[in-house]
């Protein structure tokens, strides 16, 4: 996944170009900077990749994600429905809002199973989160549908699932709103930033003006712009955009590289009958950032992620044990442990998390090991580890 593997001129071009007018922000100060416009350049690069008729660059992924609620109006006390299995960031960016995060059961996708999330809708429920992880989605058709049928925003978190598609479309651009980070360890970095991404026009320019403490961005005098509404800064640099936008271009090949590298993985652990992959839904194609699958038990996954880790199989995650992806080690949030007091109605709403038990997110993630898809790889090293990893996983079944 990571594109700082392939680091290079194109990217130390693009930032020489900021360094050398001296402009590192991206509005204004126009006449200083020799026709440079990293971030604005960016987004136009992320719009036609991905087929979306807006594209707001911010200053991280979690930025973006709360962004993408916020431009869509959720609020103070409003419910986002989004899986057990995920990044921190998507609960912190919910919970930025004064929202409540509801969290709910996976499936076989490693996604939101639509089926836990109609159970969850109540009359507080405001959006529906996907949060598409590791390289592929969750049943968007299905998860349409209930929002359809209840009035309710579709927001994807496609922080990890850049270049993946569902019926021909990008992932990030089939809901109401979608997000993307760009941190160091994503398919396409800036170093820190993010984007958010809709094809609705009004939740383009509150995305817009959010950004950047509610300016209104009309005319040439920043101190002359009006402020329509409150906001925040979520900026970017201009020096965090020039890398994205050396890497954006190279897109494609990165996922053909995932793809090659994914292919020679997963065909060699499709002779142990005993390991299963993930479901990607019916016309969805993965990102290839990952290779997720299934070994029989919790107690089998945890002696292949020893043995992988043991071997040399770097980048092979069990999620289960792993402190920041899922919810069986999210103590700080379960037990509310703010710096700074958190409303009475987001302390009721997170009461649930004091007794509610995931069984069914518990035996996939438990039985679950992502592999990270490297772009530096030859295709020889490919080779060897898909033979260790044959090697390990065969000798703890
Ligand atoms: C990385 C990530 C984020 C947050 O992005 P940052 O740029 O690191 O803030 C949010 N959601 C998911 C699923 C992620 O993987």
């Amino acid at each position: 996944m990571p594109g700082f593997e392939f680091f290079s001129d194109l990217e130390r071009q693009e930032v020489q170009d900021v360094l050398d007018s001296g402009i590192l922000m991206r509005y204004g100060f126009d006449a200083m900077r020799n026709g440079h416009w990293k971030a604005k350049e960016l987004e136009t690069e992320l719009q036609n990749k991905l087929g979306v008729k807006y594209a707001q660059l911010v200053s991280s992924g979690t930025a973006a994600v709360s962004m993408s609620l916020a431009v869509a109006g959720v609020g103070a006390g409003d419910e986002v429905i989004m899986p057990t299995f995920t990044f921190v960031a998507s609960f912190e960016a919910v919970m930025m809002l004064g929202a409540i995060p509801v969290l709910v059961d996976i499936d076989d996708t490693l996604t939101l199973d639509p089926i836990a999330v109609e159970k969850a809708i109540t009359p507080k429920t405001k959006a529906i989160m996907p949060v598409h992880m590791c390289g592929s989605m969750a049943n968007l058709k299905a998860l349409q549908s209930i929002c359809n049928t209840h009035n309710l925003l579709l927001v994807e978190d496609a922080c990890q699932a850049i270049g993946a598609t569902y019926k021909g479309k990008a992932l990030g651009t089939i809901g109401d709103v979608g997000c993307f980070s760009f941190d160091f360890v994503k398919t396409i970095t800036c170093g820190e930033g993010g984007a958010v991404v809709t094809n609705n026009k009004d939740y383009a320019i509150n995305a817009d003006h959010y950004s950047d403490h509610g300016h209104d961005h009309i005319g040439n005098d920043r101190g002359a712009e009006s402020h329509p509404f409150l906001g925040y800064n979520f900026r970017i640099s201009e020096l965090n955009a020039a890398v994205g936008l050396a890497q954006v271009k190279r897109l494609p090949e990165f996922i053909n590289i995932q793809k090659k590298h994914y292919t020679i993985l997963r065909e060699a652990l499709s002779k142990l009958p005993e390991v299963s992959f993930r479901t990607v839904p019916e016309e969805g194609e993965e990102s290839y950032a990952f290779l997720s699958f299934f070994l029989p038990d919790l107690e089998t996954a945890r002696k292949a992620s020893a043995g992988l880790k043991e071997a040399g199989v770097d980048g092979c995650f069990h999620y289960y044990d792993n402190n920041w992806h899922y919810v069986r080690k999210w103590e700080h949030l379960k037990d509310l442990k703010s710096l700074y007091p958190i409303s009475t109605e987001v302390k009721e709403g997170l009461k649930y998390l004091q007794t509610k038990t995931f069984e069914q997110s518990d035996n996939y993630i438990g039985r679950n090991i992502s592999c990270l898809i490297k772009l530096s790889w030859t295709e020889e090293e490919v080779k060897i580890r898909a033979q260790k990893m044959v090697t390990v996983i065969s000798s703890v079944l």
